[in-house]
């Protein structure tokens, strides 16, 4: 039966429907993520759009379900914070390189291989010539695999900024897409990058590591400017993510009505209050800070941005334990590109190490990511009327966390993406 209806999804699949069979999976274990309940013996149901239609005790056989009896089922996780479009090589001159169809490609095959790390969710924010809208609208489309996608398209920014490229001389007359200097131009691209797709706005704030010749410490956009992205932005009905390391600049990106601080690396006490107040999402990337000071000179990061890294990574942490403990809103997101996609999961034994508990962390990656980008209604947890977006691990993610690291079965809106326990 199980194989029919996977068969019989695929097929449709391939003709370009992305439909699943109504249907149900039965797990052993089922964490109500919103309780923080672990209950036992649930059957969760769906119907022909993927669209879970109870989730209850077992009661008699359970017969037809997909048997997840061994297994501990979550929500489908959600990172708010990816570039699919990029591997982390795609950084520093080599990345200029790599033609446009190439990283839509790429797009491809790093969307798929998030969703079967068990992302059955992501907002991929900063994507040169809107790449990220051609995965999303291929995936919707059923033609490739991957997870539902909020995306933004090209990120905007300040002339000379983290988000314009600063890599040739000025000769090639190269300027970064989302380049817009002052209100009015950077209400026009907040409009330019709506038409072509973008389904929430990507700002920079203050410097980054990984771009040329700036410094994550000082603002690049000022509050003016991010007040009229805003405030465009949300007439047009987008949230607003802003790229902000600097203290000044997450504190400018939080008055200006920015819905969510990305890296948040230096905030300060009144940052945080601030955010508090306001109800601002703090996104720390902390884990792929490891994984830029092991590897990020062997794929051809720039030297000065290793140096950025190392004076960074562990002011970050610290102070994600700090706003963590004063009870700011958090949502989980990677910076997945800057470091292997399929690693996502890694994040929550950082979050955990630095302060958190493992239930904590999976909220960040579940209903807290869901009111984050809006979506409350449709991914975040296992409930009726939410698409039926569903994986499973063996043990328990309440005790060690790391097993969402080997995430064996996966569904997205009834379909069935990964199944190690059939094999
Ligand atoms: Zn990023």
């Amino acid at each position: 039966m199980r194989k029919f209806t996977l068969g019989f999804c695929l097929s449709l699949l391939v003709a370009g429907a992305a439909f699943a069979a109504p249907g149900s999976v039965r797990c052993g274990k089922l964490l109500d993520v919103r309780s923080g309940q672990m209950l036992s013996d649930q059957v969760v149901s769906f119907d022909e759009v993927g669209v879970i239609t109870s989730v209850a005790p077992v009661s008699g056989s359970a017969a037809g379900a997909v048997d997840l009896s061994k297994a501990t089922c979550l929500p489908g996780l959600i990172d708010v914070h990816t570039h699919v479009t990029g591997d982390p090589k795609s950084t520093g001159y080599f990345g200029l390189g790599i033609s446009v169809p190439r990283q839509a490609t790429t797009g491809v095959k790093n969307a798929r291989l998030t969703l079967r790390a068990g992302f059955t969710t992501i907002r991929n924010v900063g994507a040169g010539d809107f790449t990220d809208v051609a995965v999303r609208d291929s995936i919707n489309a059923g033609e490739v695999e991957g997870p539902h996608m909020l995306v933004s398209g090209p990120a905007l920014g300040i002339t000379g900024g983290h988000c314009d490229n600063n890599l040739l001389p000025y000769e090639y007359h190269r300027v970064g897409q989302g380049v817009a200097d002052g209100p009015w131009a950077a209400r026009a691209k907040v409009r330019e990058v709506i038409k072509y797709g973008a389904d929430v706005i990507k700002v920079c704030a203050s410097g980054g590591v990984l771009s040329k010749g700036d410094l994550p410490g000082t603002p690049q956009y000022t509050l003016e400017e991010m007040q009229a992205i805003a405030e465009e932005a949300h007439k047009l009905g987008r949230k607003v993510a802003a790229h902000a390391h600097g203290t000044q600049s997450i504190k400018d990106a939080i008055r200006a009505g920015i819905d969510s601080i990305e890296h948040s690396s230096l905030i300060d006490d009144e940052g945080i209050a601030l955010a508090k107040q306001r109800g601002t999402y703090l996104v720390f990337d902390i884990y792929n800070d490891d994984y830029i000071l092991q590897m990020g000179a062997k794929v051809g990061m720039l030297p000065e941005s290793i140096e950025k890294e190392k004076k960074l990574g562990g002011l970050q942490r610290e102070n994600f334990r700090k706003a963590f403990q004063a009870g700011a809103k958090m949502a989980y997101g990677t910076d997945a590109g800057v470091y292997p996609h399929g690693d996502n999961a890694k994040q929550f034994a950082k979050m955990v190490e630095w302060g958190m508990k493992p239930l904590d962390a999976i909220r960040a990656s579940t209903i807290h990511a869901a009111d984050l980008l809006g979506w409350s209604d449709k991914v975040g947890a296992l409930e009726k009327g939410h698409f039926a977006d569903l994986i499973a691990v063996e043990g328990d993610p309440l005790s060690d966390v790391k097993v969402l690291e080997s995430v064996k079965f996966v569904m997205k809106g009834g379909v069935v993406a990964r199944n190690d326990f059939a094999k």
